[in-house]
């Protein structure tokens, strides 16, 4: 190659995909797309690593899943965008032998497509069976109490095989040779539909048919999946989705869907061909695509108000395959929780927390080990952005090089918001599912469960234990009581080193964390913050200038306070009497009175430098915006307001430098003067948002060229923004940066595990 290659893809690939020709495969497709790079097979798998132009790498992504060889298939694949090396050649190089020999527990797989030619197949055995599988696909993670993976260490040991299935699974030239989960009609696990009370309606076929008619008829009905129970309801029927939304005090979050095919999805949403891909993937997860103009006419637009986006998947299991198909429509697929809560698994917990919400309950005799929610997925800059790792990822590693010999086991307990906790074991971070917000004592209850079920399935105790700062967090006091040696690791920088890890990144590079709250070095609240990380240490060099939240929790909620905090800074007490503003005018005079004191006293109104924050205040401004009804609906409303808009200029946001020396400020208040002043004139909110986020982009960049570092990483939720995160970008290679953002391991808090594992590597523990 002449070029110097523009990128290098690297893919892990779990499956048969060992002794099938699936090396040979890999070589021959590198070869005619001029890539250059290797293929080996390791102990968990297929690892590739390919170097080349961009669209040669895409295509090879794309034909990887589309073309592999006949005997093979396909269980997982995973891919990362890195920096070139600067290979020549294709090579098949030797298998590992050498490595970890850690256990490798497979995600749950969606159906295949031999499984899914049965259960519509009127001559075959399995004919409308809901939990057909094979060794190619089915239940993993959520059957599995214990390793070895054998029939006796899942759910399945209380179902014995009848004559013909032990002589499938007996036969080493049968596709359910070893098949764990195999099971059929006669003797496998059957569909119950069951009544609020838990009364038995009907069973099997009969369970499904009356689901359908139930769901037909707009009612909510509880549908147990592979991790858990759903809700489901007629996506097209607004009164039908008003009261699953009013039942399960979910105001406004959007809500995802299933639909019954990939036809059906291209007929409402863009989907490119990136996002047909894990659409139609094993991971089967849920793909946030753009609605096309069709799509509000067939699913009703409180599904997901307001958003131009929505989050739809493609059924997973059999029996979503053929619920999906007998009703040949779009149904909302939500879990199946109250707001904030993990998500039901067990016939007797769903009947006890969904009453009053589902009413009917389509159950099976197949028990759930643990709970593992639908994955979320976007496609952003041509690449996949993992927003929630569960079902189909979890509990697979993410690959961090460069543990010294001997590395000790670090268990992150990650952060208190979509929490999720990660086990390093030499080279690899076992990330587990999503466990959630640690608000209610049932995620208290998830989250000390998955700890130690995974502390079990990997047979090892973590030797240091590394937690986020904030005193009040659960995650931090399960550390702090948990009798192991325990770090505090700042939650910014655990955002940096995440993303610093999954992009393979060396030091020096300026790390950007921004996000709503995290609890700072100082006790603080930090959330727009910039880091120097290098070989030795990781210095916070700038940061967003800081402002008061009057209330301090309560302005999570409510954006009219965080904008109340900052008209106070810039114009001090008369500011809370200026009526012809949005936020000032949203409270009442009762509610002013005690916001002034606090302000004017700094009482119960922490400092704070939080760019999510900043984009409540902004929304609360243009008055889009006064309550949150989940975390980021103001910033999310404040995106959706681009839609359609070019380029519209940006506001000032200067960098400015303190009498000592770092961390710079960055100034928000020339944007926020001049914010008022296009309120004043009249600018639309669709303008003024854009300025506003090509203010924070070209702050990044001024930071940036200050600071002299070439390489700018991007995380925090902030950057969850599309807008946001392909702008900064965009700029920062305009101006000769290279910037890296998220990949497999979510910006948002679902991050912060796999950061403090790699913070205590980095201290070299
Ligand atoms: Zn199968
Ligand atoms: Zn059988
Ligand atoms: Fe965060």
């Amino acid at each position: 190659m002449n070029r110097p290659p523009a990128a290098r893809l690297r893919l892990a690939i779990r499956g048969a995909v060992q002794g099938v020709g699936f090396r040979p495969f890999v070589h021959h497709l590198a070869a005619e797309l001029q890539l250059a790079g290797w293929v080996n097979n390791g102990p968990q798998g297929v690892s590739i690593e390919v170097e080349g132009a961009r669209p040669q790498l895409e295509s090879f992504l794309l034909r990887i899943a589309a073309e592999n060889p006949p005997r093979s298939f396909i269980q997982s694949l995973e891919a990362s965008w890195l920096d070139p090396l600067g290979f020549t050649g294709f090579e098949i190089r030797a298998s590992e032998v050498h490595g970890d020999k850690t256990a490798l527990v497979l995600p749950d797989v969606a159906t295949c497509s031999e499984c899914l030619r049965e259960i519509f197949d009127p001559a075959n055995r399995r004919f409308r069976y809901p939990f057909t599988n094979c060794t190619h696909c089915g239940p993993r993670f959520s059957i599995i109490e214990s390793l070895p993976y054998d029939r006796a260490n899942t759910v399945m040991k209380s179902f014995v095989m009848c004559p013909q299935c032990q002589a499938e699974y007996d036969d080493p030239g049968d596709r359910r040779f070893h098949a764990q989960p195999n099971a059929c009609p006669v003797c496998g696990p059957r569909l119950q539909l069951l009544a609020p009370k838990g009364e038995a309606v009907c069973s099997g076929h009969q369970a499904l048919l009356e689901t359908a008619r139930l769901l037909r008829a707009g009612s909510i009905v509880a549908v147990k999946g592979l991790g858990g129970f759903h809700l489901m309801v007629d996506a097209r029927r607004e009164e039908a989705v008003r009261r699953l939304r009013e039942r399960k005090h979910r105001e406004e979050k959007p809500l995802a869907t299933l639909f019954p095919s990939l036809e059906s999805v291209q007929a409402l949403c863009e989907v490119s061909p990136l996002e047909q891909r894990l659409l139609s993937s094993p991971e089967a997860p849920i793909v946030l695509l753009k609605k096309l103009a069709s799509c509000d006419a067939h699913v009703t637009p409180s599904v997901a108000p307001g958003n131009p986006n929505l989050g739809v998947m493609l059924p997973s299991n059999p029996l979503q395959h053929l619920l999906l198909a007998e009703l040949n429509f779009p149904v909302v697929a939500t879990s199946g929780n109250l707001t904030d809560e993990p998500i039901c698994t067990s016939e007797e917990e769903a009947l006890e927390r969904l009453q009053g919400i589902a009413d009917a309950f389509l159950a099976h005799n197949r028990p759930i080990v643990r709970h593992v929610d639908d994955s979320i997925v976007r496609v952003m800059l041509d690449r996949e952005l993992v927003l929630r790792r569960a079902r189909g990822f979890a509990p697979l590693p993410v690959l961090v090089r460069g543990a010294a010999p001997g590395a000790q086991k670090v268990l992150g307990v990650g952060a208190h918001l979509k929490n999720a906790v990660a086990l390093g074991v030499g080279d690899q971070v076992f990330i587990s599912q999503h466990i959630g917000d640690l608000e209610t004592e049932q995620a208290h209850a998830a989250f000390r469960r998955v700890i130690a079920d995974f502390e079990k399935l990997y047979e090892t105790k973590p030797e240091i234990i590394a937690a986020d700062l904030h005193p009040d967090y659960l995650s931090t006091q399960f550390a702090q009581k948990s009798g192991i040696k325990h770090v505090g690791v700042q939650h910014h920088l655990a955002h940096v080193l995440s993303c610093m890890a999954e992009n393979e990144l060396p030091p020096p590079v300026l790390g950007v964390a921004w996000d709503g709250t995290g609890y700072g070095l100082d006790g603080s609240i930090w959330g727009g913050e910039f880091f120097l990380v290098t070989h030795e240490k990781a210095e916070r060099v700038a940061q967003l200038l800081p402002f008061r939240l009057p209330g301090g929790d309560k302005a999570v909620k409510e954006p009219r306070r965080a904008a109340a905090g900052l008209l106070h800074e810039m114009f001090g007490p008369p500011a809370l009497g200026w009526q012809d503003l949005a936020p000032i005018a949203a409270f009442s005079p009762a509610e002013l009175a005690p916001l002034k004191v606090m302000l004017a006293r700094g009482v119960n109104s922490p400092w704070c430098s939080s760019v999510g924050r900043l984009f409540d205040a902004v929304a609360s401004l243009v008055n889009l915006r006064q309550q949150n009804h989940f975390e980021g609906q103001a910033a999310m409303a404040l995106e959706f307001m681009l839609e359609g808009i070019e380029d519209a200029g940006h506001y000032e946001f200067p960098l400015v430098t303190q009498d000592e020396d770092p961390p710079l400020l960055l100034d928000w208040s020339p944007t926020i003067a001049a914010i008022l002043g296009d309120l004043k004139s009249g600018a639309s909110v669709g303008e003024i948002s854009a300025r506003f986020h090509a203010a924070l982009t070209e702050a990044i960049v001024e930071t940036a060229r200050r600071l002299g570092q070439s390489r700018v990483v991007l995380s925090g939720g902030c950057f969850q923004n599309r807008y946001l995160t392909q702008r900064t970008v965009t700029r920062l290679r305009e101006e000769k940066f290279q910037p890296y953002w998220h990949q497999r391991v979510p910006p948002n808090d679902g991050g912060i595990a796999l950061g403090q594992v790699v913070a205590v590597r980095r201290q070299g523990g």
